[in-house]
């Protein structure tokens, strides 16, 4: 999953404009960090990029951000699509939302 770029700002500009990718990240972040699995550091890293977005990380940071979020790449095991950013919590199938509904697995 690449990082997206943006601040605080940038994500309040967007949200006027009804853009809402970088928010779904922004969420996606917020719910990580009520994960009790990661470390204090990684912790750290969450609630920063929560409060300030991820322009000002630093490369170690994003380094091991990005080692976080690749844990949530999931491809669909019926159409390999790429689950999106605002589906991957939780998602124990594997399927993507469609395939979910096709297989009657919707509940
Ligand atoms: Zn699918």
């Amino acid at each position: 999953m690449e990082i997206p770029e943006y601040d605080e700002k940038k994500l309040l500009r967007e949200n006027m404009e009804g853009e809402y990718s970088n928010s779904d990240f922004a969420e996606f972040i917020e719910t990580l960090l009520n994960d009790e699995r990661y470390d204090d550091v990684e912790k750290g890293i969450l609630a920063y990029v929560k409060s300030n977005g991820t322009i000002n990380l630093s490369s170690a940071q994003k380094y091991r951000l990005q080692k976080l979020v690749d844990d949530y790449d999931i491809d669909c095991s019926i159409c390999g699509e790429s689950i999106p950013v605002s589906e991957v919590v939780d998602n124990n199938d594997g399927l993507c939302s469609y395939h979910r509904y096709v297989m009657g697995k919707d509940d």
